[in-house]
């Protein structure tokens, strides 16, 4: 009875030291060590050999010096251990022995303890062949998850190694990348993106791309401009993380490129336009010219007359054309120097209908002024206003719709505190709202076939437009296709 309890205390303190030594096992020469520890404390281990089973192939991890068996001879323990997959005691002669503890999990060898052992008299007893039967299983779980951890740490490893692999990438990139989780935090930004430090306007697009790219769950391609600088934004969503990345440039050299390039392919039309202009009115006084004088004796008082009003209309077209060049390089050398005056706008908007009078005849448009009886007083340059009003009505005229049966263009005044607002009104072509803002920039011309069928240089609203800022104030244009245009400004009435 006493000798069973012995045992049983033998037993389980040498399990608590064994599990004590694979606790802070970390490979499998430690369990190696541990198991040759235990051992030793029954047998006197001399030296020992540990050899992994993996992949059809035995592979040596511990060798002590002097351990007696030659690698040919371990070939048959080794086959041994792998047939057996159990603790085993071999005789080697008359006085030593070879233990053999296999780690095994899922009766899946994993490693082999092989101990040699000099004189025992102890034998091998059932106690033993128990506790090695628990060791062997014991240092097979231990090895097992020692294995599933490195695997693990090589996992990790390998993830931090792609990633620090594609921040390299990201960070040599000539463009700024960050990645924004779905509740809109930045969870990375690249080195480009630190560097271009975007301000907190450009960051609130960027949050705001990024939750449009989740609502809409795809990439999104917008380019913005901020106090003059342009941005281009791409975002894409990255599905595995549930994370948006986007890409930001700056793109203000290429717009300004661009914008250069539309320039010059403006002029270029500018100068085909300007020259087809200035020869129409120019071919027709040569004719009537050449008609007059080839047969001046012939022509009655009334065609003659008619023939010199013509040259004159003419005439008139070449100044007002030569007028709004040398107009526009005043404007690009902002040179327009106003010369301002109190004035009655009331009168000077009844002399540009008459000086457009000719034009709308002509059009059968209907020009109807709608103006307080009484005279409204502003400051102004009342050339340049004329200017500004004869242009407004002639282009109200000129884009009139020849289908419509009833062309009108209504010219309006109001008053409102110290401004006064003036609207030119018409029932014509439209604009599509696309070209809305287009339409000032200098020699901009809607691209149609309409309006190329209407004369003009596509200078007219950009000097309107300077002329009214000059005057501290802005032009605006409401329009829809097919239903017609209001283009109105504001004036400051004179002071008492
Ligand atoms: P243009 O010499 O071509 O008339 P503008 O600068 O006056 O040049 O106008 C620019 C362009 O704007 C025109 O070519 C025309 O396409 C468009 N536009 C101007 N006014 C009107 C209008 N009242 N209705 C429709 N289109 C207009």
């Amino acid at each position: 009875m006493e000798e069973t309890s012995n045992s049983i205390n033998r037993f389980l303190i040498t399990i608590a030291s064994f599990a004590r030594e694979l606790n802070t096992a970390k490979n499998t020469v430690d369990i190696s060590k541990a198991i040759e520890k235990v051992m030793g404390r029954f047998f006197s281990i001399e030296s020992s050999l540990t050899a992994m089973y993996k992949d059809d192939e035995w592979q040596v991890i511990r060798l002590d010096d002097g351990f007696p068996i030659s690698e040919t001879d371990m070939e048959n323990y080794y086959s041994l251990a792998l047939e057996r997959k159990s603790p085993s005691f071999f005789p080697l002669n008359d006085s030593d022995y070879l233990v053999i503890l296999p780690s095994v999990k899922s009766g899946r060898l994993l490693s082999t303890f092989f101990g040699y052992v000099g004189e025992n008299e102890k034998g091998f007893t059932q106690e033993f062949e128990t506790m090695f039967g628990f060791f062997s299983f014991y240092s097979g779980i231990v090895l097992e998850n020692l294995d599933l951890l490195n695997e693990v740490k090589d996992a990790a490893k390998v993830q931090e190694q792609l990633r620090v692999y594609f921040e390299m990438m990201l960070n040599s990139l000539d463009e700024g990348i960050c990645v924004l989780d779905s509740s809109g935090e930045f969870v990375f930004k690249n080195k480009k993106y630190r560097e271009i430090d975007p301000g907190d306007a450009v960051v609130e697009q960027i949050k705001r791309i990024s939750a449009e790219t989740f609502a809409q769950n795809t990439g999104q391609a917008v380019e913005m401009e901020f106090d003059g600088v342009f941005y281009s934004f791409n975002s894409v969503i990255l599905t595995d993380d549930d994370q948006v990345l986007l890409r930001l440039e700056d793109i203000t050299n290429t717009k300004e490129l661009e914008r250069m390039k539309k320039i010059d392919q403006m002029k270029t039309e500018f100068i085909a336009n300007i020259s087809h202009e200035l020869r129409t009115p120019l071919s027709a006084i040569k004719a009537y010219s050449e008609t007059i004088n080839d047969s001046v004796e012939s022509l009655d008082p009334a065609t003659l007359k008619e023939f010199m009003g013509t040259i004159i209309d003419q005439s008139d077209h070449l100044t007002f054309l030569l007028d709004q060049l040398l107009d526009f390089s005043r404007m690009e050398r902002k040179d327009l120097n106003l010369e301002k005056s109190n004035f009655n706008i009331i009168e000077l908007i009844k002399k540009a209908k008459e000086s457009n009078k000719e034009k709308y005849e002509q059009h059968s448009v209907e020009i109807e002024l709608k103006l307080p009886e009484e005279a409204v007083m502003v400051n102004a340059d009342e050339k340049r206003i004329k200017q500004v009003l004869i242009n407004l009505i002639s282009n109200a005229v000129k884009y009139s719709n020849k289908e419509m049966d009833e062309k009108k263009v209504v010219v309006s005044l109001e008053t409102e505190g110290d401004e006064v607002t003036i609207a030119v009104k018409d029932n014509g072509l439209g604009i599509e709202e696309s070209e809305l803002d287009k339409i000032f920039n200098k020699f901009y011309r809607i691209d149609s076939s309409l309006t190329y069928e209407v004369e003009g240089t596509g200078l007219g609203l950009a000097i309107c437009r300077e002329i009214i800022h000059e005057h501290g104030k802005e032009i605006t244009v409401e329009s829809s296709p097919g239903e017609g245009s209001v283009f109105s400004f504001k004036l400051d009435k004179a002071g008492d």
